[in-house]
């Protein structure tokens, strides 16, 4: 998905409004300078990630690599928003991983992210990849979780992959 050139297309942190880098999720906000209808950082509520990467038609505008959700969709944990293709990164940079779900819990005032990871059959639970998994979650989701390993049946519903217990009282 080129971005026309008449339109200024921004990705922005949800939580700060600042401008995020390539290969990072953010929120589309669209600047249209048009005469009739001008709309100015109108916030479309769309999660979206760009690339500055050359593509293969030759264009050389920056682009969309797709829409990943709706602003919606994601959860505030430690005042930061997390989203589930934040997880799926995750699951995509670790292979022995088959399957992530990270459930946000409160304890007294402070929110408590655990990582559960159920690994594929030809893996086994290690310090070394428990390490690696939270490193890298850190790194996408700037949040520290404790991981643990589990089967995948015990997973809370195959397709979510954040779940949330806090109670909002
Ligand atoms: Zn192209």
């Amino acid at each position: 998905m080129h971005i026309p050139d008449e339109i200024l297309l921004e990705l922005v942190d949800p939580a700060t409004g600042e401008p995020v880098g390539p290969g990072k999720i953010g929120e589309v906000v669209v600047t249209l300078p048009n005469a009739t209808y001008p709309l100015v950082r109108f916030g479309t509520g769309d999660l979206s990630i760009s690339t500055d990467e050359p593509c293969p038609c030759g264009r050389s505008s920056s682009r969309l690599v797709r829409i990943v959700g709706r602003i919606d969709q994601v959860t505030k944990v430690k005042g930061m928003f997390v989203h589930p293709e934040q997880v799926e990164q995750i699951e995509k940079k670790i292979p022995e991983v088959e399957s992530l779900q990270l459930v946000i819990t409160r304890v007294g005032h402070e929110d408590q992210m655990t990582i559960q990871a159920a690994l594929k059959s030809t893996a086994s639970h290690s310090d070394e990849l428990r390490s690696r998994i939270s490193e890298v979650a850190r790194e996408i989701t700037r949040l520290r979780g404790e991981v643990v390993f589990v089967d995948r049946a015990d997973l809370a519903g195959e397709e979510r992959k954040i779940v949330d217990k806090r109670k909002w009282e």
